[in-house]
């Protein structure tokens, strides 16, 4: 049997990609913020109702030099409840982390839980928006201004979803994106960063250009993280798909709904008021109690059927052993338990009722 993963990157036709990247064999120019960078960048600005943008080469690299432009020291208030790049990008740009707790509902960072944290170090707050659905942007963004700390969000799941009408360009100082094939709107590799200051987004765009200001002069530590023109072409041809992809997502996750919706001990996401989805993840908690299996025995049953469903996110970052035991997962308890109990199922447009119900079968099966 085919195996089933958690997503399937989605394809533009081929002869309309082969069409987007034929001009570069006339024009040569294959990188570089040549006219195919310019065009995904101007048109993904207007798309996430961002200020100004910049993309580049991955999501990873778009926290990193965000962070390093913002030209921050010290503590970072975060969420351990994300994907490694959220808190290594806090770390390899020399900055502290200092883990908050999730809220129970939504697993984005619990804004009631901010204001202890913050020590005469805290400089910045870099929640993220998990599975697409918003952190509670209105309370962080007071907390940021009455504090004077730079709120940067993780947006890489939140592509194409809305909080009141606007993009998730539209939200804090900065907001980083990934357009990893995994995700719902790709560019092979990429990432994209929206901003609100411009002299942010003249660093940022030295950053990932060897730090260069113009061709003889290196005025900070940079490196490289352009988005080439092969990748931004992609780009352009997925964005004119990316509303129908999100559509038939909605669709299966209805069908999901359908299924699972009222299984004891069984916890489907439910959005903040306003916001409307990008469908990115379909993710559910396992009560092991009240459902009559654990998390990890659902996991493995779905494995045993080729059906590759993901711990997102599973374990809490701050246990990673790179950090060299310095932070107790156990003082974001609200995280730790959702990481014990949280399962992604997979979601993608192409995704059959046929091949859903299967995997809720499987699923409702464990129940003991
Ligand atoms: C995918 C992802 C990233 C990293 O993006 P890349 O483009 O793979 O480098 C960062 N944070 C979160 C939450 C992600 O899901």
């Amino acid at each position: 049997m085919e195996i089933i993963n958690v997503t399937r990157s989605s394809m533009p036709p081929f002869e309309e990609y082969c069409e987007e990247i034929k001009q570069l064999w006339d024009s040569r120019w294959l990188t570089n913020m040549g006219a195919k960078h310019q065009q995904l960048a101007e048109r993904l600005t207007g798309f996430l109702d961002a200020a100004h943008m910049d993309i580049l080469t991955n999501g990873h690299l778009s926290l990193e030099l965000s962070l390093q432009a913002l030209e921050l020291e010290g503590e970072v208030i975060t969420t351990p409840f994300t994907f490694a790049s959220t808190t290594q990008a806090i770390a390899r740009t020399g900055l502290t982390p200092v883990f908050c707790d999730v809220d129970p509902v939504t697993l984005t960072m619990d804004p009631a839980k901010i204001e202890v944290l913050i020590t005469e170090k805290t400089c910045a707050i870099l929640p993220v928006h998990v599975y697409g659905n918003f952190c509670d942007v209105e309370a962080i963004g007071a907390i940021g201004r009455q504090y004077g700390l730079k709120v940067l969000y993780d947006a890489a799941h939140a592509f194409g979803a809305r909080y009141k009408g606007l993009g998730a360009g539209a939200w804090g100082d900065v907001s980083c994106f990934s357009f990893h094939a995994t995700k719902v709107f790709h560019t092979l590799e990429g990432g994209g960063v929206c901003f609100q200051d411009e002299d942010f987004g003249r660093r940022l765009a030295s950053l990932k250009n060897f730090g260069l200001s113009d061709p003889e002069t290196a005025a900070v530590w940079g490196g490289n993280a352009k988005m080439d023109e092969f990748r931004a072409a992609m780009g352009l041809c997925n964005l004119r798909y990316v509303a129908g992809e999100i559509e038939r997502r909605g669709e299966v996750e209805a069908y999901y709904r359908k299924r699972l919706e009222g299984t004891p001990g069984l916890r489907l996401m439910s959005l903040r008021p306003e916001v409307q989805p990008n469908h990115a993840y379909f993710p559910v908690l396992f009560e092991e109690r009240a459902f009559g299996a654990s998390r990890d025995q659902v996991w493995k049953a779905l494995k045993e059927q080729d059906i590759m469903a993901r711990k997102y996110f599973y374990p809490l970052t701050s246990s990673f052993p790179c950090y060299q035991g310095k932070f107790d997962p156990g003082n974001t308890p609200v995280a730790l338990e959702a990481s014990r109990q949280v399962l992604c199922l997979p979601v993608y447009g192409e995704l059959s009722e046929e091949i859903v119900d299967r995997i809720c079968g499987i699923l409702l099966n464990c129940r003991t």
